[in-house]
């Protein structure tokens, strides 16, 4: 660690995995001006949001976690969503970044004006900082679907990420609008519940089957006994092995990974679905992973159940009763449920976030939102996000890549604290030659294969890494310095 030679004031936007992984690393090197600012009144992000009937997290339990926190206690090979919160909580305890945290404090305005941040919430709490750390997430603003109606529904609707769990739900007539990975799980988890339980499908998805067995008390006092075996679990070579070829496999549509993966979900639900007019109706036309493949032990158990009908003829409007099909069918329903996922380019915004000489982020990210490595804009001086625009999504830890992500951030925290320089941002160049490579290999990837999903941006180029893994892992070792603008 560089010599301490300024006290430098770091601000942290949100509480949720990424910013709670920030205030660790920010009390271990002893940088305590800091703080967390955090617009509900608990940690946990996507994790305080969603709170469904059936969320999990479909990454194995133990590599869902910290890297230097592991959790013997983990209930199941897959950790339900109520778990992980806790998780969280109770890491935020331990490692007293509790006192750091600003509940109720929403930041509307982050400005750079004579060489510092300066913060301003809702609330009316005003801030300055050296350097800003944006870990706001990437899926909290929930996408409601233009569809007519809506708003005239008599029983109860909400959003999957806004789970209204006063509403009865045993014995009742549910519907639920959206096949992604909510979607199923909210399915597998209503279908033994529901008196009657209908699946609006607009898009059908490739289903990768998983099995999901809990953890033996056994099994939990050896890892509790045994810290090596816990690492083991963390870092289980044949996980990790899987994630590399299923990574190595997006970046191209018509790589043989794609064809494997495909082959696994086709068998899924060849063996699965008895009913053929039912499996045709579940059969996607699009490449495997083109939208994020679904994880799911029991979806097609729980669509096949007596109660539950999946419904594909599209949806005309929803009307006081129910929602009514294109068909002319009225579909009464006591609940209905909008698993129709999230305005995933928002990041941080509506925040008025604005860098150097005035520059506006709405200006910048008018065609897409972007940033070097996923990580810094330029005109935009220590500024850096964590989980932003860019960056590898799939179906692994996001935890292990903000940690990676941080551990590139920390260079430019450690120089600035080290007193080297006091504006760090990438140069215009780099910018340009960064995303001019990085549209270019995101149109092969299998994102950018004929579907929709939340990975697209505006134009329909996938937002995401294009690259594999291994090179993500590579960059994030240690940022390339002649990329930036390092300013005394
Ligand atoms: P999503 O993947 O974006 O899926 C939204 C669904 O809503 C799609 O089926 C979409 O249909 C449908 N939809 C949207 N607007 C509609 C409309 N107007 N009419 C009819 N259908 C409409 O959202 P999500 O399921 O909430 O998942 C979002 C992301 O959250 C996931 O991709 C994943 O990254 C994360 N997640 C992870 C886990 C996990 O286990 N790790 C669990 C849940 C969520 P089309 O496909 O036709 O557009």
């Amino acid at each position: 660690m560089a010599e301490a030679g300024r006290d430098i004031r770091v601000v942290v936007m949100g509480a949720g995995m990424a910013g709670i992984l920030s205030g660790i690393k920010l009390l271990a090197a002893g940088i305590t001006n800091c703080a967390i600012y955090e617009k509900a009144d608990r940690v946990g992000g996507t994790w305080r949001e969603n709170t469904y009937p059936g969320l999990t997290c479909d990454v194995p339990s133990h590599a869902y976690t910290y890297s230097f926190d592991p959790n013997p206690d983990w209930s199941h090979m897959l950790p339900p969503g109520a778990e992980i919160q806790e998780y969280f909580e109770r890491t935020v305890k331990k490692y007293g970044v509790d006192r750091l945290v600003r509940f109720n404090q929403e930041i509307v305005s982050c400005e750079y004006r004579s060489g510092r941040w300066h913060l301003r919430t809702k609330q009316g709490t005003e801030d300055q900082a050296d350097v800003v750390i944006a870990a706001t997430g990437v899926l909290h603003h929930p996408n409601y679907p233009p569809i007519d109606g809506l708003d005239t529904f008599r029983g109860a609707c909400f959003h999957s990420a806004r789970w209204d769990h006063r509403v009865p739900l045993d014995g009742r007539r549910i519907g639920v609008i959206g096949t992604g990975s909510t979607g199923v799980q909210i399915i597998s988890a209503l279908a033994v519940r529901a008196g009657r339980l209908y699946h609006f499908q607009r898009t059908a998805q490739w289903i990768m089957p998983v099995e999901n067995p809990a953890f033996t008390e056994e099994q939990k006092a050896a890892f509790r006994a045994d810290p090596d075996l816990l690492h083991y679990m963390q870092n289980q070579p044949d996980y990790l092995a899987n994630v590399e070829r299923f990574n190595n496999a997006l970046v191209d549509a018509n790589s043989e990974g794609i064809t494997e993966i495909e082959n696994i979900c086709r068998a899924n639900l060849e063996n699965s679905v008895r009913d053929p007019v039912l499996r045709e109706q579940l059969r996607p036309t699009y490449r495997a992973a083109c939208k994020r493949l679904i994880y799911s032990p029991d979806y097609y158990q729980a669509i096949q159940h007596p109660n539950a009908e999946l419904v594909t003829d599209g949806i005309e409007r929803v009307e006081p009763a129910g929602v009514r099909m294109k068909t002319g069918r009225l579909i009464e329903l006591d609940v209905l449920a909008l698993a129709t996922g999230f305005n995933a380019g928002m990041f941080m915004r509506p925040m008025n976030v604005v860098g150097r000489n005035g520059v506006q982020l709405n200006d910048v990210w008018a065609d897409r939102p972007k940033a070097y490595m996923a990580v810094a804009i330029p005109d935009f001086p220590n500024f850096f996000m964590l989980n932003g625009p860019n960056g590898p999504v799939g179906n692994f830890s996001l935890i292990d890549i903000a940690e990676q992500q941080l551990h590139y951030v920390w260079t430019f925290i450690e120089k600035l604290r080290a007193g080297e320089c006091r504006e760090i941002a990438p140069t215009h160049a780099a910018m340009q030659a960064f995303e001019r490579d990085r549209i270019e290999a995101a149109r092969k990837t299998v994102f950018g294969s004929g579907c929709t999903s939340w990975y697209l941006d505006a134009e329909g180029v996938p937002a995401t890494w294009p690259w594999t893994r291994t090179r993500f892992c590579e960059e994030m070792k240690a940022p390339r310095l002649e990329a930036y603008e390092l300013v005394a």
